[in-house]
């Protein structure tokens, strides 16, 4: 038998008043159980240190100077970062490493309570844009999902990623690939990368061509990029959904126009603030926004990369803000009915969040 709802340590209680070491480890614990959904992670970025350091041992890759003292990534700022992150993902080659870094990217997070992830995959980096290689790569991804799915009970969908700053041909070799193997499994088609190259519209082809395929679309903008970034991506990309879009908060005339549209904002507030966006999570605009009647969702982006994971976003949004499970409950709601999936699969993971 499950409980209606997922169990509330804090239900009843002052929300003002400071919690205890059991009561905070028992809303934490009780928060890493809940149901939760994710809409927004890269599947190169979530790859945990442990696993790199192994397969970088089997292939005799030298990664010294990427891992802190405790094992976890370690960099000083943000050119920094994307160092660290080339140098790990880079031992990524062959299907067979996507299928084992499937397998450890969803046993990581199912152990926080997630029912359902959708992450970026890009052709690029499997198989360089060539479709007949992607197709190897996708086998071995869904095999590898198929597998976790009876193991841990998390169902992955996977959303094909231009990189921006390979620039737009390369976009257009990505969309072939999304549109080629668009189906159950590759449900929508985005773009991540370098936001202050180019404009969203010089992507516009890409999109099209992945709208055709009826992949529903969603891209990174209003992280680096301000307002402007954010404007481009609903007018020239037409995008149902916007990774991060955190900085429609500087214009208010826009965040009306995000509510108004229904467009839904992939947040990931540690990510952000670990890239400096913003100092801690206090003075993240997510609260604001959602204030404002935009529908936002929480996710954790390159989440070993930034030392968080989706139990750690819920706590730190529970430090700040107040939010509990109701709110996070919520939230998971919003994430369910915005997810790139297929009605019955929708019917049945908002069944799941209810009866979990
Ligand atoms: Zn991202």
């Amino acid at each position: 038998m499950s409980d209606p709802k997922p169990f509330d340590p804090l239900a009843g209680r002052d929300p003002a008043a400071p919690l205890d070491e059991e009561a905070q480890y028992l809303f934490e614990d009780a928060v890493r159980r809940m149901p939760k959904c994710e809409l927004h992670l890269h599947h190169e970025g979530a790859a945990p240190p442990d696993f790199i350091r192994q397969l970088a041992s089997e292939k005799s890759v030298n990664l010294s100077g990427i891992f802190d003292r405790d094992g976890g990534y370690a960099y000083a700022d943000f050119p920094d970062f994307l160092r660290v992150y080339e140098a790990a993902t880079q031992v990524l080659k062959t299907p067979e490493d996507y299928h084992r870094l499937t397998l450890a990217v969803l046993e990581q997070s199912a152990e926080h309570g997630v029912i359902y992830c959708e992450s970026f995959l890009s052709p690029d980096f499997c198989g360089g844009g060539d479709v007949s290689a992607w197709r190897e790569y996708l086998a071995a991804i869904e095999d590898a999902a198929g597998i976790a799915e009876r193991a841990h009970g998390i169902t992955l969908r996977g959303i094909v990623t231009a990189v921006r700053h390979f620039g737009p041909e390369t976009a257009k070799r990505s969309a072939l690939c999304a549109a080629e193997t668009a189906g159950e499994f590759i449900t929508g088609f985005g773009m991540g990368g370098d936001e202050t190259m180019g404009h969203q519209g010089d992507f516009a082809y890409a999109f099209d061509m992945a709208r055709e395929a009826h992949l529903k679309l969603t891209t990174h903008a209003g992280e680096f990029g301000g307002p402007e970034s954010i404007r481009e991506a609903i007018r020239d990309l037409r995008v149902v959904r916007i990774g991060h879009g955190v900085r429609a908060i500087e214009d208010m005339a826009l965040v009306e126009e995000i509510a108004a549209r229904g467009i839904v904002l992939e947040v990931c507030p540690g990510s952000n603030v670990a890239l400096g966006l913003y100092p801690d999570i206090a003075a993240h605009p997510i609260k604001r926004l959602q204030e404002a009647g935009v529908n936002v969702t929480v996710s954790t982006d390159d989440p070993p990369f930034f030392h968080t994971d989706m139990t750690g976003e819920f706590v730190q949004l529970n430090k700040s803000f107040g939010w509990g499970i109701p709110e996070f409950c919520a939230l998971g709601h919003s994430a369910i009915a915005a997810a790139f999936c297929s009605e019955p699969l929708r019917a049945r993971l908002k069944k799941q969040m209810e009866t979990n």
